[in-house]
């Protein structure tokens, strides 16, 4: 089978692979759309400290398609079932697990981390992860395209949460990427007053007015702070979520809550710094301050389920598709911020795929 395959930082390789062999428990899914993430890209330039070095790894985490072998019967899975999969596989015994939070497990495994990914033909979901809960079927009708969207539209839909978003709220949102545009969506559902986006450059604030924002502010060189306090009358916004890495917008949104007001810092910086937050502006204004990671599965089937009820429409999220071959240009696609999100295909001859399904089989 084709993969696109990590080999070491700025190293990338679209290389022939033996499909999976199938143990007892596993699934094996033939991948039908994935979608290309921060993360795949952060790996694929700077590593990961769950890849050691050496270790080759087939990345993609956002991943839907069917299963087509099972190892031995597996309760309330089959072949042909339509499928997607989320990445974090927790522990199972750890605090965190035990609360059902498998995004923050200390000890997880990943797909496209630490497991090999869905940046190729075939996925093989090794019998932990289904015994997890990690594998999901999807709502009837929903294309597969959108079904790989769940995996980041269910960080969001935490994201959202965490801040508590309702009708009173006027809320931010900073970076009009896809993360700003599920946020803005979620925003949205939660009935926010009003929805402010804020992103360096036009092209994608263009894109996301569609989504649900009400207004949209290129910041470009001016002050994010003054700019939305000229916005909201000077009382500031009650929710800010910040979709875009940056040391100044964190200490921005500190500065641009209304009393009471409430952030939560969605993207991370990636390496530490100090950001020099406005403590006293927490205290006096009774600010809180949040952040997420990830999502749960549980955060994954109430994602799941609103696309499936199509509460939000995520049909123009994705704006290329590559195929997998082409990986390199869906990730400069990605990089570049001229859309929104790069979708995956794997395009083949399916006689080719069954023949080699069928040695699999035999092996398994
Ligand atoms: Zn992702
Ligand atoms: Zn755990």
């Amino acid at each position: 089978m084709t993969a696109a395959v990590f080999r070491e930082p700025g190293v990338v390789v679209v290389e022939g692979r033996p499909v999976p062999a199938v143990g007892p428990g596993d699934l094996l899914i033939k991948v039908r759309a994935a979608s290309v993430c921060g993360t795949d890209l952060r790996i694929s330039r700077h590593g990961h400290f769950k890849i050691a070095p050496g270790q080759h790894r087939v990345l993609g985490h956002e991943v839907a398609g069917e299963i087509v072998a099972t190892g031995g019967p597996i309760e309330g899975y089959a072949t042909g079932d339509r499928v997607a999969v989320t990445p974090n596989v927790g522990c199972g015994r750890c605090g965190m697990c035990r609360r059902g939070l498998n995004n923050m497990c200390p000890d997880y495994e990943a797909f496209g981390v630490s497991l090999d990914g869905g940046f190729a033909e075939y996925l093989l979901v090794p019998a932990f992860a289904v015994q997890r809960g990690n594998v999901f079927h999807l709502p009837a009708g929903l294309p597969f395209a959108q079904a790989a969207l769940a995996e980041p539209f269910s960080c969001c839909l935490r994201g959202v949460q965490a801040v508590g978003v309702g009708p009173q709220d006027d809320v931010l949102v900073v970076g009009a990427g896809p993360i700003g545009a599920f946020t803005v969506m979620l925003a949205r559902l939660a009935g926010a007053r009003r929805i402010l986006v804020a992103n360096r450059s036009r092209g994608r604030l263009d894109r996301i007015a569609g989504y649900g924002a009400d207004t949209l502010i290129e910041v470009g060189d001016r002050d994010l702070v003054a700019a939305v306090l000229a916005q909201t009358g000077g009382r500031g916004v009650d929710v800010a979520i910040t979709a875009a890495s940056s040391p100044q917008v964190q200490a921005d949104a500190v500065q641009l809550l209304a009393t009471h007001g409430r952030v939560n810092f969605f993207a991370g910086l990636g390496a530490r710094v100090d950001v020099g937050l406005d403590t006293n502006r927490v205290h006096y204004q009774g600010l809180t301050l949040t952040g997420t990671t990830g999502s749960s599965n549980a955060d994954y089937a109430q994602a799941l389920d609103l696309i499936g009820r199509r509460r939000v429409d995520l049909s123009t999220l994705v704006t290329r598709t590559f195929d997998l071959a082409d990986i390199a240009d869906a990730f400069a696609y990605a990089a570049s911020g001229a859309g929104m999100k790069a979708g995956i295909t794997v395009g083949r001859d399916a006689l080719e795929a069954t023949s080699e399904l069928e040695q699999a089989g035999a092996r398994a």
